[in-house]
């Protein structure tokens, strides 16, 4: 019965009826941004009772780090005035407010700063203003990372392009078949194959996948983000990104939905839980490349962080804190560095995209 949908549901299902079985990337999106009903739109994930942990939410060590990161990048760009520091999807700010903190040691960071942050949740861009605005710096909002003006820029983004929507295809023996989202016999929603192939796709794919057998699946995202990363950082910026992801293409789906810290079914309660899907470094990398801009990495986020001295970080935190609290800051270290589907240390990475004249970066020299 209709009335069991949630406001979602009935929404994506007027769509198919219109218009036919929509692709997953377009589910995606649906259930994400819809401007009235979209997951982001609609909730605080990462609030109390929320639906998952980040790494900045986990400890104040993360955003610190990259803050240190962010000012001595600066510096290597010859010190930039009006530099933009751009976060893609900040959340609740965390990650920003310890990274600032953090970089008030490098004299003239601070002064030198305009916040810009993308953001497409209105309740979260409230918390973001009430825990930013007390910091005095200049602050704007934007919807899209293209409307921001051009110049010297530092971006960072953590967990931001796993929640860009994704395609997926599936090889069969005429070609590559999109997958879609239809409604079922049984009248639920359910992936099905969209009936033509997708015109010279094997061509389009990584040489390493072209005689990929039957069955395959390959995901993969539009490359306008990475496009517009290179663009901005080519000749004066600097861009983190840090994910879920893997480092080299490769077949299979990533796509899952959480609710509640455990996973669900992507399909079910569209709009009421998060989706997302891991990044492929190696395509963000070369869309990024294709516009001029340097790689560095992407490396374990388990390296990135040991590089730059979390460890040292969690003893000078444990020497101040009771016993209990201490206990908690390794178990905070062991969460973002820790191996296996458990820990954020492998699963997630590290990239740089940058103008090509900086040299070796903290945390990406070669060891
Ligand atoms: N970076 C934060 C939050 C990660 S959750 C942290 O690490 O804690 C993803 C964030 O991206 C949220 O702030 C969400 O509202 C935002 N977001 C997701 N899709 C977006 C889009 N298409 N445009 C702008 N912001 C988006």
């Amino acid at each position: 019965m209709a009335d069991e949908h949630s406001p979602l549901e009935r929404e994506i299902r007027r769509l198919i009826r219109i218009a036919g079985p929509m692709p997953v990337s377009e589910y995606m999106r649906l259930c994400l941004t819809h401007p009235q009903y979209g997951y982001y739109v609609n909730h605080d994930p990462l609030g109390a009772g929320g639906d998952f942990i980040t790494a900045p939410e986990i400890s104040q060590m993360f955003g610190e780090l990259i803050g240190v990161w962010l000012a001595s990048v600066w510096q290597q760009l010859g010190g930039p005035e009006n530099v933009r520091l751009i976060e893609l999807g900040p959340g609740r700010g965390t990650m920003l407010l310890d990274a600032l903190r953090a970089a008030k040691t490098v004299p003239g960071f601070q002064a030198a700063v305009v916040l810009h942050l993308v953001e497409v949740s209105p309740a979260l861009q409230k918390v973001q203003e009430r825990r930013l605005q007390p910091l005095g710096l200049p602050l704007l909002w934007h919807a899209a990372l293209e409307d921001i003006p051009p110049g010297p820029c530092l971006i960072v983004a953590n967990e931001f392009i796993d929640a860009l929507p994704v395609h997926q295809a599936v090889k069969q023996t005429d070609g590559w078949h999109e997958r879609v989202v239809a409604i079922a016999p049984d009248d639920t929603l359910a992936i099905a194959l969209a009936a033509d192939p997708l015109p010279h796709f094997e061509a389009t794919l990584p040489r390493g996948l072209r005689l990929s057998p039957d069955g395959s699946i390959y995901e993969w995202r539009s490359d306008s983000a990475a496009l517009e990363i290179g663009r901005r950082v080519r000749n004066g910026g600097a861009a983190l990104i840090i994910d879920y992801g893997h480092a080299w293409y490769g077949l299979g789906e990533t796509l899952q939905a959480v609710s509640g810290h455990a996973f669900t079914d992507p399909l079910r309660s569209p709009g009421e839980v998060d989706l997302t899907a891991h990044v492929d470094f190696e395509a963000l990398g070369q869309s990024a490349e294709s516009m001029g801009a340097s790689i560095h990495g992407p490396i374990a986020q388990r390296d990135w962080l040991r590089r730059l001295g979390i460890d040292k970080r969690a003893e000078v935190l444990k020497a101040h804190v009771p016993y209990g609290k201490s206990v908690e800051i390794d178990q905070a270290v062991s969460r973002l560095t820790a191996s296996g589907t458990k820990g954020m240390g492998e699963l997630c990475k590290v990239i740089a995209i940058t103008d090509p004249k900086l040299k070796p970066l903290p945390g990406f020299e070669m060891p």
